[in-house]
């Protein structure tokens, strides 16, 4: 273990201890400058690289999405680590995973990017489950 890991486990140690009992769930419209609420607000988001990844996604801007983070002292909120599921897009009465899949090697990832193996742009691919 690098230093660098112990110091983002430690972090999220205690971040994760304290995060249950004030978690948000906000509905809004994805926007660059970030979330926009029904009443107009624009809730600004952060999260973990993968999560951001996403936020910048163009294809996934415009779209309605629920998400689920610890409001932070400026305002903003911090998405649930990509693996604890904080994110998802809303599309008529379904909640959509949002992940990513490239065609030629069957490969899924949560963050948009070349696919590891032929480095061929991945796909933006809405799931209703995850298939472990
Ligand atoms: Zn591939």
């Amino acid at each position: 273990m690098t230093r660098r890991d112990f110091t983002a486990a430690a972090l999220c140690a205690t971040a994760c201890l304290r995060a249950d009992d004030h978690l948000r769930t906000l509905k809004g419209t994805l926007t660059p400058d970030g979330l926009r609420t029904p009443d107009g607000q624009i809730v600004k988001l952060t999260g973990d690289a993968p999560t951001i990844g996403v936020l910048n996604d163009k294809r996934v801007q415009g779209m309605q999405l629920e998400i689920t983070g610890e409001p932070s002292a400026n305002g903003a909120i911090r998405i649930l680590p990509i693996h604890k599921q904080g994110m998802f897009v809303l599309k008529g009465d379904k909640k959509l995973f949002v992940t990513y899949w490239c065609d030629v090697c069957s490969i899924r990832t949560y963050t948009p990017g070349v696919c590891l193996c032929c480095q061929d742009e991945t796909q933006l691919d809405l799931r209703e489950k995850l298939d472990f």
